[in-house]
């Protein structure tokens, strides 16, 4: 036997014991004859204690432990005289009887602390060493706590979890496919899917009814700060529900989960439509936790001579608390901020609303006191506040002026970890134009149903026929998002024709789907949840990385196993693969 008992478990009570115990040698102190060591392991660590004077040998061996050996010990429980209050067995301690080294360990390249020294791609490359240190250790208990409680309160409501598979069929939706070239048929390809969207509206069809499953999911895309490319979905689906079924069930899994892993009661689950979003925060995924709403300024801008104003579709702004306080320079700063191409403003104007109630702004040629008493008003602006204005064509000015936004929450400190702010966004538009290929794509995927009401427009204005479709917001972050679906073989043969499929494309791609929509599809509907965000999120952390055993790095490359690489000529040759 190993152990009797795990390295956070002893307690005053055990006190006179006899245990042995098997862990990692975390840290070593020697003072006089005595040394202490920390022992580790998943469930904490627990103090030995090697006497010189009693047992000079013994104290010689732990002496001679390196940090990170596995070892193994057996001794007597006793209670400690300084007592350490920030560990759970910091009121006892080991007096070593034996020691035995189970294995040796090199030292490893980076302090296993929490505190590291470790940079991010040292730490990914010994991914298994930086998992020993408990911030990461801790987080992946955590992810498996959310799991679990996803899966109960899932299966108490009659969800059931099916597995569906991972080599399917290439297919568009929205990203890039990875691709699995199959040696049984040569020249032929798998793909790993996106997601199981189009087996879970099956397995409605196949009368389920409720189903989830917590699924990996592959996209190719060119990662983004904070992307993995292959990342877990909380995938659902359900059959006989209206949107207000599917908004209630999430609604009450959200909260669950608030409540449960986090003590957090979050009664208010307030719903906005996608404009009103895109008009009030400029995006359509709003940080509710603080204001600074946007303040539309067309009306009282554009009546002046200042061309840049008067040329811009929206001139739009922003009043930042507090804000008159920055210096001329703080200012130029934030000026130089919003001119980075990553953000891409031409520039900024800004208005200091005084405690006397006057103003100063950088465009005082053009406007009066009566003109910036409006802006103020337009944005909510107070004394000591500063109003940033910038101006342009509205989706770029509003994801600037959202960016900006965004950044002065954080400095602000108004982005608090331990507050939770979830919103439902509904009412997205069908499609989304793409200036690349110059034609619509489903905003969301292709078996998104539109509004009834707008479906007249889907000839005459595509681009604003709303769908059923909607995102779950928490702290602005998208955690979720789903739709009601098309059930009907009619109704998806015409949302194809209109993303510009041919009737041969659309039944090579999707024939199955709608040949199954022939056979008594139910009406149904459903969403699925990023994992890793809502976890990192539920964690009070920004980086999905830290809640991902084993994640890739910026460039899609898992640096521990060294993938990917290049394949052998055998295994191409066999895959009826030339790579030249
Ligand atoms: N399959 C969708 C997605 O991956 C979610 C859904 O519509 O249920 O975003």
């Amino acid at each position: 036997m190993y152990r009797t008992q795990n390295c956070g478990e002893l307690r005053l009570a055990h006190v006179g014991k006899e245990v042995s115990l098997a862990g990692w040698m975390h840290k070593s102190r020697d003072l006089g004859g005595m040394t202490f060591i920390d022992l580790r392991d998943r469930y904490g660590k627990t103090q030995l204690v090697f006497n010189m004077e009693t047992d000079k040998e013994l104290c010689g061996s732990a002496r001679k432990l390196g940090r990170e050996s596995v070892v193994q010990v057996q001794g007597i429980v006793r209670e400690r005289s300084s007592k350490n209050n920030q560990m759970l067995t910091g009121d006892i301690e080991i007096e070593v009887k034996e020691l035995k080294v189970l294995n040796s360990a090199k030292t490893p390249p980076f302090t296993l602390e929490d505190d590291t020294d470790g940079g991010e791609e040292l730490r990914m490359k010994y991914r298994y060493l930086d998992i020993r240190r408990d911030k990461v250790k801790n987080n992946l208990i955590f992810r498996h706590q959310v799991a679990l409680e996803v899966r109960k309160y899932l299966s108490d409501l009659d969800f059931i979890e099916v597995e569906t598979p991972y080599l399917i069929k290439s297919t568009p939706e929205g990203a890039r496919d990875f691709i699995v070239p199959s040696r049984m048929n040569q020249g032929m390809f798998y793909a790993l899917p996106q997601s199981p969207q189009t087996f879970k509206q099956l397995l409605m069809v196949a009368g389920m009814d409720k189903y989830f499953q917590i699924v990996k999911c592959f996209r190719d895309e060119d990662l983004r700060a904070d992307r993995q490319p292959e990342f877990t979905q909380i995938d659902c689906e359900m059959s006989f529900i209206e949107q207000e079924d599917i908004l209630n069930v999430f609604e009450g899994l959200t909260r669950h989960l608030l409540k449960t892993l986090k003590g957090a009661d979050v009664e208010d689950f307030p719903r906005m439509t996608y404009d009103e979003a895109m008009k009030r925060f400029g995006n359509d995924k709003p940080d509710i936790r603080f204001g600074m709403e946007f303040g539309e300024l067309n009306d009282v801008t554009q009546h002046k001579d200042f061309g840049v104003f008067n040329s811009a579709e929206l001139v739009v702004g922003i009043a930042v608390p507090a804000g008159n306080q920055y210096s001329r320079k703080e200012i130029d700063q934030l000026i130089d901020w919003v001119k980075r191409p990553q953000i891409g403003a031409l520039g900024m104007v800004y208005v200091r609303c005084n405690d006397d109630g006057t103003y100063k702004s950088s465009v005082d040629k053009f406007y009066d006191q009566d003109d910036l008493a409006q802006w103020a008003e337009r944005t909510g602006a107070k004394p000591g506040d500063l109003i940033c204005v910038l101006s342009g064509v509205k989706n770029k000015v509003r994801a600037q002026l959202s960016a900006l936004r965004m950044e002065m929450g954080e400095r602000l400190g108004l982005r608090k970890p331990d507050e939770f702010a979830p919103l439902w966004v509904l009412d997205f538009p069908l499609l989304e134009w793409d200036e690349e290929t110059e034609r619509y794509h489903a905003m969301h995927h292709p078996f998104t149903s539109p509004k009834t009401e707008d479906m007249a427009k889907l000839d005459t204005d595509p681009g604003a026929v709303r769908a059923n479709a909607y995102d779950l917001v928490l702290n602005g972050n998208e955690i979720g998002g789903g739709s009601i679906r098309i059930h009907d073989k009619q109704m998806q043969a015409l949302m194809f024709k209109h993303l510009g499929f041919t009737p041969e494309e659309a039944k090579d791609q999707f024939g199955f789907l709608m040949d199954a929509f022939e056979y008594g599809a139910p009406p149904h509907g459903g969403l699925a949840f990023g994992l890793d965000r809502l976890v990192a999120i539920l964690g009070g952390q920004e980086s999905i990385r830290d809640f991902i055993a084993f994640p890739k790095n910026n460039a899609g490359r898992d640096v521990m196993i060294d993938s990917p690489s290049l394949i052998n000529p055998e295994q191409l040759k066999e895959l009826g693969i030339d790579l030249k």
